[in-house]
């Protein structure tokens, strides 16, 4: 994502005429190498001109076009067909008569190949196109008008062109077989082939591309990524122009194909869900009316909270500004359970809509109540993590997280929902159904856990079908993600962009905040909760940036408020401004739990220290497992580490690469340790938290 892209076409003051009358005005146009662009607009915008232009069939009056760095303006369509550039026309214009075959064999006539070469090639296309292959054959205008339309982008391929140009390639055609088409063009696009797209249907132009252009009257009047136009107010208001909403079809936007689509509802065009405060200081006082809020309701409406702010000498006239939290009295896991099984209620039955659970297995199980507006509350800030990372009402999220009584399921559903896109809620596990899922319904978003995730990269890599699913984000709940890991899922997804997205069940349930797309840390979202970074053995706050336990209050939470609770998750706070320009503060990804630390010789090892140090080692997998043991009679504690290789990675290595990982963990934890290396796939995986620390020792040597 960080490398410099190459441009292949440079298009610069471009103007066109037809005899006396000018098509197009002063156009600028780049495609970059790789690039799936699209280029959108109503009939007669000049679409079709550009690109004829381009092929070298029209003489642009002035401007230049560079093609794969050589100025090409004055070239003829023969010409550019050798310099790398294939056209597949609007209409198609097979030649009827002809077979299939000899159809695809003119899209190669001013190159001269050998025959062995055609062939080759044919093949190639019969492969991409099966279809065809079964009709290479009969005549071309005895086929459909996909096929032919099939016919014509074969045509186009067989050159192996350096840019594709695609006109109207769903014109006339009905809309499964139009699903088809775009199927193939996102399948081409993957593979790597260059795509100029031009579209009448300018939704599924935007969903097919990463950057689109949007013509009017012979002039670009917008331009941008797909994906960030498509939820944009601006696009609207570039398209609608002199139309209406009452009447979209009379303006521009209606005539472009965009109407029939959720986007042209006024509220999911406009619609956001970031907070509006200015600045940090009306973000503060948001801040403390909810805190004063939060404690009378706790102190008036439950009893335990009541006894606990009693106990600590408060009462709510004692909160005036935000450093009063400190003089608040801490909430615990422990409460939670020995409250079971309506633990800090501090509303009457009659307002309680729902109950959840975390999925714990020891002891009683943390039950949580929501009234209506907890609910209500909880979707809106779930909405607006999807729209920070970016995910738009055309989306498809395929939310492969627990269903039930627990949290995660139904979070990322209603939110999805809010937001507007299209849900797939597959649930968790079941590898065979996600993998169909995402092959037939093209999910763009895929929603787990970070080992499901893992797990299904790993399955998509050996399956061989990565180039044609369509996943371009992955969020994944917050869990263990190594560098080295987040990589491999990203890459083994054909380059899927990865949002951590953290929450815990007592602070309503997943999607308290998110990766934005700057993939800096994660924004929490401060007018919901407030966020303490403490030492948990002091309990004391840690200077600013300094690791330490989450401990959360909420601002507006009704049925089951929490008022400094300690979540025993290690994070930090990231000072200043995140570069996304969001004003909403940053928190590092979660870095372990405080009753996950390991204690070892005087050392605190967090397992994401070990995860890091591990990830820089080329050569290792991202599976490993650390075991703890004591030695009875000298009372000597011992760590062993079993790490995976990489894949394909030489097994000669073994022994430089346990060399290299003792090494690193020596100087970086100072701990000495025995590492072991395992061969690729050997540890066990899981669709659910794997675990990691095996730890036989006296357990009351891990903090609690
Ligand atoms: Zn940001």
């Amino acid at each position: 994502m960080s490398q410099q892209p190459t441009p292949i076409l440079e298009i610069h003051d471009l103007e066109v005429h037809y005899g006396a009358a000018q098509a197009l005005f002063g156009l600028d146009l780049t495609v970059n190498s790789g690039e799936t662009v699209a280029l959108v607009g109503a009939n007669g915008a000049g679409k079709t001109t550009l690109l004829k232009t381009v092929m070298g069939l029209l003489r642009p009056s002035r401007g230049t076009i560079r093609f794969a760095g050589r100025d090409t303006t004055r070239l003829s369509a023969t010409e550019m067909v050798r310099c790398g550039l294939a056209l597949s026309p609007e209409g198609r214009q097979l030649f009827g008569p002809l077979t299939v075959q000899e159809n695809l064999e003119l899209g190669v006539l001013p190159l001269k190949l050998g025959a062995a070469e055609i062939r080759t090639r044919l093949e190639e296309i019969f492969a991409l196109f099966p279809r065809l292959a079964e009709r290479r054959r009969q005549q071309a205008g005895t086929l459909s008008g996909g096929e032919q339309q099939m016919v014509a982008m074969g045509r186009a391929l067989m050159s192996k062109p350096q840019l594709l140009l695609l006109d109207e390639p769903s014109l006339g055609l009905a809309p499964l077989i139009t699903d088809t088409i775009f199927a193939i063009i996102h399948q081409l696009s993957r593979s790597g082939v260059t795509i100029l797209l031009v579209e009448q249907n300018a939704a599924r132009a935007l969903e097919a591309s990463k950057k689109a252009y949007l013509l009017a009257s012979g002039r670009i009047v917008h331009q941008g990524d797909s994906d960030r136009l498509l939820a944009d107010p601006r696009l609207r208001h570039a398209f609608l122009g002199a139309g209406s909403d009452e009447q979209p079809e009379k303006s521009r936007l209606g005539a472009a194909g965009l109407t029939n689509i959720r986007l042209e509802k006024p509220d999911m065009s406009n619609q956001t869900f970031m907070p509006p405060f200015k600045d940090e200081t009306e973000l503060k006082a948001h801040q403390l009316e909810g805190l004063k809020w939060t404690v009378n309701h706790a102190f008036n409406g439950s009893s335990f909270y009541h006894s606990r702010l009693e106990e600590a000498g408060v009462t709510p006239e004692n909160i005036t500004n935000l450093d009063d939290i400190r003089r608040l009295p801490f909430t615990t896991a422990d409460d939670l359970r020995d409250g079971y099984p309506f633990p800090l209620r501090a509303v009457p039955f009659e307002q309680i809509v729902r109950i959840h659970a975390s999925s714990g297995t020891t002891g009683k199980r943390k039950v949580l109540s929501y009234t209506q507006k907890d609910i209500d509350d909880w979707v809106h800030f779930f909405a607006r993590a999807y729209e920070m990372a970016g995910v738009t009402p055309l989306d498809r999220v395929q939310i492969a997280v627990g269903y039930g009584v627990w949290t995660a399921g139904m979070g990322f559903q209603l939110g999805c929902e809010k937001l507007g896109a299209l849900a797939v809620p597959a649930g968790p596990g079941n590898i065979d159904m996600q993998c169909q899922f995402m092959l037939d319904f093209q999910s763009t978003v895929f929603c787990a856990t970070a080992s499901m995730a893992l797990l299904m990269a790993e399955e998509i890599h050996k399956r061989g079908i990565a180039d044609r699913i369509n996943v371009n984000k992955i969020i994944y709940g917050s869990e263990r993600s190594s560098v080295s890991m987040r990589k491999k899922i990203s890459e083994l997804f054909g380059g899927a962009e990865l949002f951590d997205i953290p929450g815990l069940t007592e602070l309503y349930g997943p999607g308290t905040g998110i990766e934005c797309r700057e993939h800096d840390c994660i924004h929490y979202w401060a007018d919901y909760y407030i966020l303490e970074i403490l030492d948990p053995e002091t309990l004391e706050p840690v200077s600013e940036g300094e690791w330490g336990e989450m401990v959360v209050t909420t601002l507006c939470k009704e049925a089951a408020p929490l008022i400094r609770y300690r979540t025993r998750d290690i994070t930090r706070i990231i000072p200043g401004r995140c570069a996304c320009g969001s004003l909403l503060p940053r928190h590092s990804r979660i870095r372990g739990r405080s009753d996950d630390m390991i204690k070892f010789r005087g050392v605190n090892i967090y397992p994401s220290s070990i995860d890091a140090i591990l990830s820089q080692i080329p050569g290792l997998g991202s599976e490993y497992q650390v075991h703890l043991t004591r030695d009875e009679k000298s009372g000597k504690d011992h760590m062993r580490l079993v790490v995976e290789q990489a894949e394909g990675s030489d097994s000669q290595r073994r022994m430089e690469l346990s060399r290299e990982s003792v090494h690193q963990i020596k100087h970086q934890l100072l701990v000495s340790c025995e590492v072991e290396i395992a061969a690729y796939g050997s540890l066990p995986r899981s669709e659910r938290k794997s675990q990691r620390i095996f730890d036989s020792r006296i357990k009351d040597e891990i903090v609690g």
